[in-house]
């Protein structure tokens, strides 16, 4: 344990954490589009970075089942917008081809919202390499 030793934090996974009213308004979202699919980009605190508070609704988002729903030439240049959240009217929420993709190009953590035709909701959470990570709910 050396006095100098150097900090090794960039190799510690960010801790993401994500409000229960976002998180609600985000399966509210998944569920009233369905059988459509719902898009919207994650926005964080700009204080506490890594806590997810609000999702922004893109202008002319395609809805539909193609999951090629965001257009990257309307991504906003804004540093507070970490990520994307789609639902699955396939109640699978798992990343499609597409869906690596846009999470390789564009952002840090994504969220796909798996609906059922009952609205059950299920909802992981991914990096950009399509790899799950875990999201506390505050
Ligand atoms: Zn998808």
């Amino acid at each position: 344990m050396g006095l100098f030793r150097r900090k090794t934090t960039e190799h510690i996974p960010v801790q993401w954490k994500i409000t229960k009213k976002c998180l609600e308004l985000i399966f509210e979202s998944s569920k009233s589009n369905y059988p459509q699919e719902f898009g919207a980009l994650l926005r964080v605190d700009r204080v506490n970075k890594n806590t997810i508070i609000e999702v922004v609704l893109l202008p002319g988002t395609i809805s539909g089942d193609s999951h090629a729903i965001f257009h990257l030439y309307m991504l906003p240049v804004d540093y507070s917008v970490v990520g994307t959240v789609h639902s699955h009217p396939s109640a699978i929420a798992r990343p499609s081809e597409a869906d690596l993709d846009l999470f390789g190009h564009f952002g840090r953590i994504h969220i796909i919202v798996g609906v059922t035709h009952f609205g059950d909701v299920s909802w992981r959470t991914y990096d950009y390499k399509g790899s799950e990570v875990l999201v506390e709910v505050i």
